[in-house]
């Protein structure tokens, strides 16, 4: 009977509903727990990564003691949390280093879900000024500062500034400007146990020799010649070797240095560091197609500086301590 069934949908429509509401909107404050774990959902970098999605291009989120942070969530991060099983709505934080698409096109569906499908002030979104005001790469209505109906949540923005330091729980982030973009920040985030630096896409090689003599890193091709590095970046390699784990956006062995950091130019940053574990990500399609060179790439920075080096795969979730367990007199 139509009427029966007009009614049965009314019914459990409404019950679907409710059920919905308190599961997503009207919540409790989820426990983190202690200790570190970095959970990839994407790994990949630069433009052919994007829209290949090989290797994926969502970011990483780092628990670390009692916080989670979700960084660089780029397009198609609320579909690999789902794939992943991770509650986005736990998330204390957001972070964008930079305004370009591998790093900030998945946030919005991010802070719809940390601030309880816009019903709730919760959680922290932190970007560059750039990406929040003069490019607007993250709507007003995400950033919490317009309201539809009774969807008036929203994250609480934090301006990321060179060296200021932000506070989220009992963790500080600092914030270390790079090279790569107009305005990009890498960070350090210092916690009860460990501190933990990332250095989102930066140039660090600056001049290298070769055979014919002492050359500029420019906008060209791989790197063929390079015998030693004569200038690199000394603010950058002060900053991140004083951290005891490193997230390093790689891009590539020794291409795009004069943007990216490359795993010849970690390796000089790694040298008589005080790194003791060390993550390669943001992978070019190159580093994927049609080999994957990723373990290389770790191997040789391991190899040519005896930090323990591990490269970031798809999907890949990483107890970090554990990691860092049986290194001996580093640890
Ligand atoms: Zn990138
Ligand atoms: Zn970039």
């Amino acid at each position: 009977m139509p009427g029966d069934l007009d009614q049965q949908l009314r019914e459990r429509t409404n019950r679907a509903i409710i059920n919905s509401f308190w599961r997503y909107r009207k919540r409790e404050e989820p426990e983190i727990p202690e200790g570190y774990r970095i959970m990839f959902l994407g790994t990949g970098g630069n433009p052919e990564a994007t829209f290949t999605q090989q290797p994926r291009t969502a970011g990483f989120i780092l628990d670390a003691a009692g916080v989670r942070l979700y960084v660089d969530p780029g397009p198609g991060a609320v579909v690999r949390a789902r794939q992943m099983n991770i509650d986005l709505g736990s998330l204390d934080a957001v972070y964008i280093s930079h305004g370009h698409l591998d790093h900030y096109g998945g946030v919005e569906g991010v802070v719809e879900a940390m601030c309880w499908a816009m019903y709730a002030r919760r959680g922290y979104l932190l970007a560059p000024p750039n990406v929040l005001e003069t490019e607007r790469l993250v709507s007003y209505y995400h950033q919490g500062a317009s309201s539809y109906g009774s969807y008036k949540g929203g994250p609480e923005v934090i301006p990321l500034k060179k060296d200021k330091p932000v506070k989220i729980k009992d963790a500080v982030l600092t914030p270390a400007a790079v090279y790569h973009s107009n305005m990009n920040f890498g960070f350090v985030l210092k916690t009860k146990k460990l501190t933990i630096g990332y250095t989102s896409d930066t140039n660090y090689i600056c001049r290298y020799s070769t055979p014919s003599g002492v050359k500029e890193v420019g906008p060209t091709g791989p790197i063929m010649d390079i015998t030693g590095i004569t200038e690199y970046r000394r603010d950058l390699k002060e900053i991140f070797s004083a951290v005891d784990v490193l997230v390093a956006n790689v891009t590539s062995h020794n291409a795009w240095a004069h943007r990216h950091l490359t795993t010849i130019g970690l390796a000089h940053l790694l040298k008589n560091s005080k790194v003791k574990l060390c993550f390669l990500t943001h992978f070019n399609h190159s580093c994927v197609t049609p080999a994957d060179l990723r373990p290389l790439m770790a191997r040789y920075v391991q190899e040519a500086t005896g930090v323990k080096t591990v490269a970031a795969y798809d999907g890949a979730v990483h107890d970090v301590e554990s990691l860092m367990e049986g290194l001996g007199a580093k640890t």
